[in-house]
């Protein structure tokens, strides 16, 4: 066995996955583009990839995991990895119809891509990121798209108002149907094929297919089988670690404490960085993990950049950018600026991340709020 073994159920290695609700979903981008190493670089770096394999248990006396194979490998330290799973709609509301797709993996897109044809009728379910990107690839492929978002607005949980004002007005404009404070009651079908949606206000929509986008919830249940203390994800300390002194946690399945918040984040950045976190902690350092977030959203022509968390702002201030379309949406707690997102605004996008990693937060509020303020004056 090699020093270092990554257990993976997909039958890939490791791969990017936003693209596969953006470029990849569309058609613009290969397999082989979202690979984060060339296969060669585990072998070289004496890295041991177990594809298509499921850790199924984790014995932590003996320090043993059971796998799929039905072999078992055995562990100095363990680090889940194991990201968060997409929820399902209800088999209640589904009734087991086929033509109903979610998007994790990219065997998933690529189950989803043969049926975005133009003239098909999609039913996105969820006003979140994924849901909206998956809505924008549709339009650029010509697809007749319905979204559908439960409660009162778009990107309820992760945007501000005038963000989300932005954005449902580019998806209609676009020639999207976006209905908000809308639920599904039910899904019909013909054949066992989806063929049309019951909406709650008792409309009814003729569909093609049906992408949810509703959420994703923690890969947990495998660390909580084990005895490993879990929140909403697995709870990690500062340092990655959990509740056994040989288990660490990272990534979308790990749930930490920052700035009085719990928070399980779903990030590419926050994946890497506290990944590379986890593997000096693993080695004999002893370095707390500080997220410096940020993310990213691609949609139709527009491109969404966010430094920061805003969960716990109070206000908000919009700045128009100096190109055209272009703007930024600065957040504050009280006097502190916490995050900011930037719509086709490079330079807000720049000032709002050197801003929010150096620390200098307080202070800015009115110099943000002034139009004539040249933001690279704030650095
Ligand atoms: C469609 C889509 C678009 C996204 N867009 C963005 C974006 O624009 N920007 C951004 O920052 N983030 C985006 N994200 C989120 C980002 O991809 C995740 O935050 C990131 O992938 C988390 O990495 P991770 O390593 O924690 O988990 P994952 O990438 O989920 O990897 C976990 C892996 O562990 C495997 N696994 C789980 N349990 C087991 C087991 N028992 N045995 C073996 N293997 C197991 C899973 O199958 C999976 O392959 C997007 C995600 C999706 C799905």
């Amino acid at each position: 066995m090699r020093p270092v073994t990554i257990l993976s159920r997909e039958a890939s290695y490791p791969y990017q996955r936003p693209p596969l609700s953006k470029k990849y979903l569309l058609g613009e981008m290969s397999l082989d583009r979202l690979m984060f190493r060339p296969v060669e670089w585990y072998a070289e770096n004496a890295v041991e990839v177990m594809t298509g394999v499921s850790a199924v248990s984790v014995d932590r006396m003996s320090k043993t995991i059971q796998l799929s194979t039905g072999e078992s490998l055995s562990y100095d330290k363990l680090v889940f990895a194991t990201g968060s799973a997409p929820r399902n709609l209800p088999e209640a509301l589904t009734h087991g119809l086929s033509g109903i797709f979610t998007i994790r993996s990219f065997a998933d897109a690529d189950r989803l891509r043969p049926h975005m044809q133009a003239g098909k009728r999609l039913l996105v379910i969820g006003g979140g990121y994924i849901g909206l990107e998956a809505a924008s690839v549709a339009r650029h492929l010509g697809l007749e798209v319905a979204v559908i978002e439960a409660a009162d607005r778009i990107l309820a949980r992760v945007a501000a108002p005038t963000t989300a004002a932005l954005f449902r007005d580019i998806h209609r404009a676009h020639g999207v149907e976006l209905l908000e404070g809308v639920g599904l009651a039910a899904l019909t079908g013909e054949a066992g094929r989806v063929t049309g949606a019951e909406l709650s206000d008792g409309r009814h929509l003729d569909v093609d297919l049906v992408i949810a986008g509703i959420g994703a919830y923690a890969e947990d249940a495998l660390a909580r089988a084990a005895g490993i203390a879990c929140g909403n994800g697995i709870t990690v300390d500062a340092y990655g670690g959990t509740s056994d002194p040989d288990v660490y946690a990272m990534g979308d399945c790990a749930e930490q404490a920052w700035k009085g918040l719990h928070l399980r984040i779903e990030s590419v950045q926050n994946a890497v960085d506290q990944g590379e976190n986890v593997a000096l902690n693993l080695t004999g350092a002893r370095e707390a993990y500080r997220p410096k977030p940020w993310f990213w959203s691609d949609q139709y022509d527009v491109k969404l950049q966010i430094a920061g968390f805003n969960p716990g702002y109070d206000e908000t201030i919009t700045r128009a950018g100096t190109r055209e379309g272009a703007s930024s949406v600065w957040y504050f707690a009280g006097a502190e600026l916490i995050a900011v997102d930037a719509i086709n605004d490079a330079k807000a996008y720049v000032t709002g991340k050197k801003l929010l990693d150096g620390g200098r937060t307080t202070g800015l509020r009115d110099a943000i709020a002034d139009p004539a303020t040249d933001l690279k004056s704030l650095i």
